[in-house]
């Protein structure tokens, strides 16, 4: 008999929902953590009386009533809604997702029909171009982005953007990362889709402390510097980090984007108006700043603190020491994590999920729903 039934590698998102979900059936789990904090990359430090989200702006949203019944049985969650702005190479501000007001501040355009024409218009141009050159499917983001929105929005909103943040050229990256974003012709700045979305009162620290209730942890614990003693004491192993990490690089490494933060106090209550600008320019060295009040305080609120915390996010290439943000769905990195996927799929006792072990772009529901799914 091993003291735990599970040892959970990792206490970010899929970690602490896959201890929850084991401990209210009974099972043992001990989560272990490198990082001296729990929760992965939701994690908030209150700055100020603010609540900031140390790796990047988490937004929560899902259709999935399962998964959002789920966590609101943890905290309940606020009303916020997503609708970033983007400051522009032209120097004007632009409403996103792509919908109504973007057309009308971008063209003039003032009713779907008219927008729509628009839009038609540039699609046509770039589909034709691209039938010229032989190319009948997008192959790659540049190429999607053209034939689902044209030739102007891509210049003014997504290739600065997308090139800054990927450090890679448009034309070599995949072209289901821009499909995230919807096209809509209402005036409906809500970034989402989704049926619900918000953010936990109170904080996202709040969600990992209630989904952690009754496991043990372990911070500032590297499971790499001793994998022997944690494979002894539980029966199976939830491993949530670097799938080329676990099996020692041997097909090479991965590579990751990653984000680095410059967060500041400022003497205003309420600086920029809205919790995320995107800068779209490849002139500005960093793809947006977030504003972290405006996620958890609405309206006149805002003015309740007088200072504000805001972050610049520079996205950057991961290395070594970093954490490690973004998988790179690329052809070449895909290559390598099959071979990886092929070991852990023989692997007996050793459960392989999230981001970092999955190698998977994933939002944070989905995280939810898998981990769901595996206990039903
Ligand atoms: N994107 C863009 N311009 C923007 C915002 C997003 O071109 O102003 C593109 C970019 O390619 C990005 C993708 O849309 O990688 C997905 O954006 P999302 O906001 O979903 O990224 P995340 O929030 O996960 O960083």
């Amino acid at each position: 008999m091993k003291q735990y039934d599970f040892l959970i590698v990792g206490a970010g998102l899929y970690g602490s929902v896959f201890s929850h979900l084991a401990t209210k059936r009974g099972k043992k789990c001990l989560v272990i953590d490198k990082r001296n904090h729990a929760g992965g990359n939701i994690y908030c430090e209150n700055i100020d009386g603010i609540n900031v989200h140390k790796y990047g702006a988490h937004i929560f949203h899902t259709s999935d009533k399962e998964v959002w019944d789920f966590v609101n049985s943890i905290v309940p969650f606020n009303r916020y809604t997503n609708s970033p702005v983007a400051q522009a190479p032209d120097g004007n501000l632009y409403n996103l997702p792509f919908n109504m007001n973007t057309f009308y501040q971008m063209w003039g355009v003032k009713t779907p029909e008219e927008a729509h024409a628009k839009l038609e218009e540039q699609r046509k141009e770039a589909i034709s171009k691209m039938r010229v050159a032989g190319v009948t499917e997008p192959q790659n983001l540049e190429e999607q982005a053209l034939a689902l929105i044209g030739k102007d929005i891509y210049h003014q909103l997504i290739k600065g953007y997308t090139e800054k943040q990927w450090g890679r050229k448009c034309t070599e990256l995949p072209a289901f990362i821009i499909r995230r974003l919807p096209v809509r012709l209402t005036f409906d700045n809500n970034y989402f889709n989704d049926s619900y979305q918000g953010i936990p009162i109170g904080g996202y620290n709040k969600l990992i402390d209630g989904l952690l209730e009754g496991s043990d942890v372990m911070l500032e614990t590297d499971f790499f510097e001793n994998r022997d003693k944690w494979r002894c004491m539980a029966e199976q192993i939830v491993f949530t980090g670097k799938i080329d990490e676990y099996y020692d690089y041997r097909f090479g490494k991965l590579e990751y984007r990653t984000v680095r933060f410059e967060t500041e106090t400022l003497d205003s209550p309420n600086w920029q108006g809205n919790a995320v600008v995107n800068y779209t320019s490849a002139d500005v060295p960093f793809t947006r700043i977030i504003e972290h009040k405006h996620f958890e305080t609405f309206g006149n609120a805002v003015y309740d603190n007088p200072l504000t915390v805001i972050s610049r996010e520079y996205s950057t290439e991961w290395t070594d020491g970093m954490e490690p943000f973004y998988p790179v769905n690329d052809a070449r990195n895909q290559e390598v994590y099959a071979k990886y996927k092929e070991l852990a799929d023989h692997e007996v006792n050793v459960i392989f999920g999230g981001r970092l072990a999955e190698y998977k772009y994933y939002d944070m529901a989905p995280i939810i729903s898998q981990v769901l799914k595996l206990f039903r």
